[in-house]
């Protein structure tokens, strides 16, 4: 530990951009994020904030208007937000959604789209996979999209879409071909680009969106289409192989989010750090009794060995390397390190642990989303059976 209580665990080469991300946040304090809470208001102001500095256009390549830089980087980016104790959920799916078109799209929808989601001109942050019916089987969703003409007439309900209300383009999963109708098991799946503005001006029958109110403040929603007509050419990719682009774009969502989830814990071990030096009962400060200090440090090793790995799972996708068994694990350990610092930080501030104007309980609720979403940890542990131990499928 260094003499002023900070402690340095990230020795990278990313130090300038970690600092202009703390920068901007500190115009962000808890009082903001309070209020926002209260009134499950969507954080305009810091989205237009990042989105001004470029932080949500690191991952475009220079070449579409963006910085180009490292999935490294844009972790670095996620996770001092967090450990500022603010919040990416808002807006984070603008840094990696657009890899689909990046990865699958035609070069036309690539000049078209890209360096106006790298301007922030558009925002492409509502990714439309999850149903309510067939919740982590993403295979049996419903939604249909069936071609007529120029158009694909789309017909259904996604869940759980977060920031459609704040997103000018969504990613779109629906099934072009019936199940029973193909070849192997992930085909018939294909991926649109649903233009949300076109499809609410057009009179708003095709296309609804119903909020949904959750523990903590996040934007999410219901998406309901009802015989919404996409036009052709915002089909992405080869129709049919959908399945597979949106699995191909899971392992930077997993870094990132899992960057988000060290950040927090990074806040939450702060934040108790400060407090049992400070706060004093028995005639010393809490921090000396070894049942208060243990859990941190604890929690402080656990986050360690998280961000270790998340440091892996993004090294290797920036080298083009096969990441899939670190990118699960990386989430995963982060949200656990994240969720047990979460609680440990609860204790440590006994009654205050709960008052809104320390924030902890905001942060609490928030950080324990990443126990099931993007993915939930059944489905990791399911993953590193099947895929890396060679255990027999399970589902
Ligand atoms: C706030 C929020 C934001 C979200 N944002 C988006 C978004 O923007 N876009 C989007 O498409 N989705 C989004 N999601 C959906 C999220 O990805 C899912 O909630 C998550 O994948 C789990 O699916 P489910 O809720 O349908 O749970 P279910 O699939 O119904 O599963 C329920 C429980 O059963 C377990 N389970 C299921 N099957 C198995 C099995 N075979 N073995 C062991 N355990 C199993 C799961 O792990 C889970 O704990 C969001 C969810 C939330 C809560």
């Amino acid at each position: 530990m260094a003499e002023d209580n900070s402690y340095e665990s990230h020795p990278d080469d990313l130090s300038d951009i970690r600092a202009s991300v703390r920068a901007l946040c500190e115009q962000f304090p808890g009082e903001y994020w309070r209020v926002l809470d209260r009134e499950r208001a969507y954080p305009t102001a810091f989205v237009e904030a990042l989105t001004t500095a470029g932080f949500l256009a690191a991952l475009i390549p220079e070449e579409f208007g963006g910085s180009g830089l490292t999935l490294r980087a844009a972790a670095a980016i996620m996770e001092e937000v967090h450990a500022a104790g603010c919040n990416g959920a808002a807006c984070h799916a603008q840094m990696y959604t657009m890899g689909t078109v990046l990865r699958h799209g035609s070069a036309a929808q690539k000049a078209k789209y890209l360096p106006a989601i790298a301007r922030g001109e558009l925002r492409l942050q509502a990714f439309g996979v999850t149903e309510p019916t067939s919740g982590t089987d993403t295979l049996a969703l419903r939604t249909t999209a069936v071609r007529e003409g120029n158009d694909y007439v789309i017909n259904g309900q996604k869940i759980w879409t977060s920031r459609a209300e704040h997103s000018d383009l969504m990613l779109l999963l629906a099934r072009t071909t019936p199940r029973d109708q193909v070849k192997k098991r992930t085909e018939g799946l294909s991926v649109f680009l649903v233009d949300m503005h076109e499809a609410k001006s057009s009179g708003g029958s095709g296309l609804s969106i119903k909020p949904i109110r959750t523990m903590m403040n996040h934007a999410t929603t219901e998406v309901f289409f009802d015989g919404l007509r996409v036009p052709a050419e915002n089909l992405i990719g080869e129709e049919g192989q959908g399945f597979r682009y949106i699995i191909s774009g899971m392992n930077a969502e997993r870094v990132l989010i899992g960057a988000e989830c060290i950040g927090d814990a990074k806040w939450f071990i702060e934040k108790a750090s400060a407090y049992a030096r400070e706060r004093v009962l028995f005639g010393r400060p809490i921090g000396q009794n070894q049942g208060v200090q243990f859990p941190i440090a604890k929690a402080y090793a656990q986050m360690r060995a998280a961000e270790l790995m998340v440091q892996e799972a993004a090294r290797l996708y920036a080298a083009g390397k096969d990441c899939g068994a670190e990118a699960n694990m990386a989430k995963m350990l982060a949200a656990d390190a994240s969720w047990a610092a979460a609680d440990m930080c609860v204790q440590t501030h006994g009654g205050f642990g709960f008052a809104e104007e320390f924030d902890i309980e905001r942060k609490f609720r928030e950080t324990r989303l990443y126990q099931v979403a993007p993915i939930s940890t059944n489905m990791i542990l399911s993953y590193l059976a099947e895929h890396v131990l060679g255990l027999p499928r399970s589902y």
